[in-house]
């Protein structure tokens, strides 16, 4: 079976860019057309992305001399190169939407990690080892769109999957509250310390637009919780890759601490996915040392696909306190964008074009 044909729109970009490593030699995947805004287009990749290439491992070869395409004056030249398409560009969200849209309208499957549709109730928001059911309302999507093949697929903001991943075990146990306090990596806004200076040496406590993504997309995940939702704080901090997560929980039912242990153990290994060549070998890791997870040490477990718990203790208002971290532009974007790719595909939802 030949690979399907990939197109990374906002290539260019920190999640682009994570788009191109992680696609180099992908068993189901080869990409045959990269976009982005008009100050990369008809530049090769190498000289769009010069001076802000941000991975540790060099541009790949098959991407190098890959002309830019102008993501919207172009749409039609991709459509016809792709059999589907990543998304990741910084664009006002009625734009993203817009341009999201129109390939699906071209019949190409977008599947993305802007956060213009995670509120359109018909475009399923999925983390795979949680919610993959939710693939299932893509056939309403496609009746709204009057396509055949084309849709719109979303994974969730990078930051709850350093929590959403570790509470969803424990909903089993009543979750009455959550508040939850994030401290972000300056990625996750598309920042290096060369463009966010201000954040050296300092903690900023505002993100814009993140607490409502906090409060708003775990319920599109699990339905609901608790009675007050999820009550979040977040800030950006000196961290190059890397969202980490105080968690605080209150239970209908309160459980021990030896419960919570063994319901994350058995949510750990999720076997279903594992025949995903993006899948980690374990969701949840708990580490037991007091000073784990930390970015620098924990971000990469399983290619940056794992979350990483630790310092799970009783609270006096709450029940329990902990810890989670997972990486941002891995499991939080491009990553957890890609084991979406590969279920859906698994799934039978992309598949390669046939032409009429
Ligand atoms: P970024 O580094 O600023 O990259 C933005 C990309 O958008 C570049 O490729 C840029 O191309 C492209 N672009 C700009 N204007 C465009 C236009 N008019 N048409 C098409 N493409 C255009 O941003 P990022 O951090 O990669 O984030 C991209 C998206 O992913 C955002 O919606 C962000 O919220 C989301 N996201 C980011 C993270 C993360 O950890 N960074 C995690 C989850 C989700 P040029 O080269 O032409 O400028």
């Amino acid at each position: 079976m030949g690979k399907l044909r990939v197109g990374v729109i906002g290539a260019t970009g920190m999640v682009g860019q994570r788009f191109i490593t992680l696609l180099c030699e992908h068993p189901f995947f080869t990409v045959t057309a990269l976009a982005a805004g008009q100050r990369s287009a008809g530049k090769t990749y190498q000289e769009a992305v010069q001076g802000r290439w941000q991975m540790t491992e060099p541009i790949p070869d098959y991407a190098k001399n890959m002309t830019v395409f102008d993501a919207t004056l172009d749409i039609d030249l991709v459509a016809d190169a792709v059999d589907f398409v990543f998304c990741a560009v910084n664009l006002p969200k009625a734009q993203v939407k817009e341009l999201e849209e129109a390939y699906a309208k071209k019949e190409v499957p977008v599947i993305s990690n802007n956060s213009a549709h995670r509120g359109t109730p018909d475009v399923p928001m999925v983390i795979p080892e949680i919610n993959a059911h939710h693939l299932g309302i893509i056939a309403q999507q496609k009746q709204r769109l009057g396509t055949e093949r084309g849709f719109i697929a979303v994974k969730p903001n990078c930051s709850i999957q350093s929590y959403v991943p570790a509470l969803t075990p424990l909903l089993l146990c009543g979750i009455e509250s959550v508040a939850v306090t994030t401290y972000q990596a300056i990625s996750g806004a598309g920042k290096t310390f060369e463009s966010m200076p201000e954040i050296i040496d300092n903690i900023i406590p505002f993100i814009s637009g993140e607490e409502e993504k906090s409060e708003q997309e775990p319920m599109k995940i699990w339905g609901s919780v608790g009675e007050h939702g999820i009550i979040p704080a977040t800030s950006p901090v000196p961290v190059t890759d890397g969202h980490t997560a105080a968690v605080f929980v209150k239970f209908k039912n309160k459980p021990t601490k030896e419960e919570i242990l063994s319901l994350w153990q058995s949510h750990a290994g999720l076997k279903k996915l594992s025949m995903l060549p993006s899948a980690p070998k374990q969701m949840l890791y708990y580490l037991e040392e007091d000073n784990r997870p930390q970015p620098k040490l924990d971000r990469d477990k399983d290619a940056g696909m794992a979350i990483t718990l630790g310092r799970l203790r009783e609270d006096t208002l709450f029940d329990y306190k902990f810890v989670g971290l997972s990486h941002n532009t891995l499991r939080g974007a491009a990553g957890g964008a890609v084991l979406i790719a590969e279920l859906l595909y698994m799934e039978g939802y992309i598949s390669a074009k046939v032409d009429k």
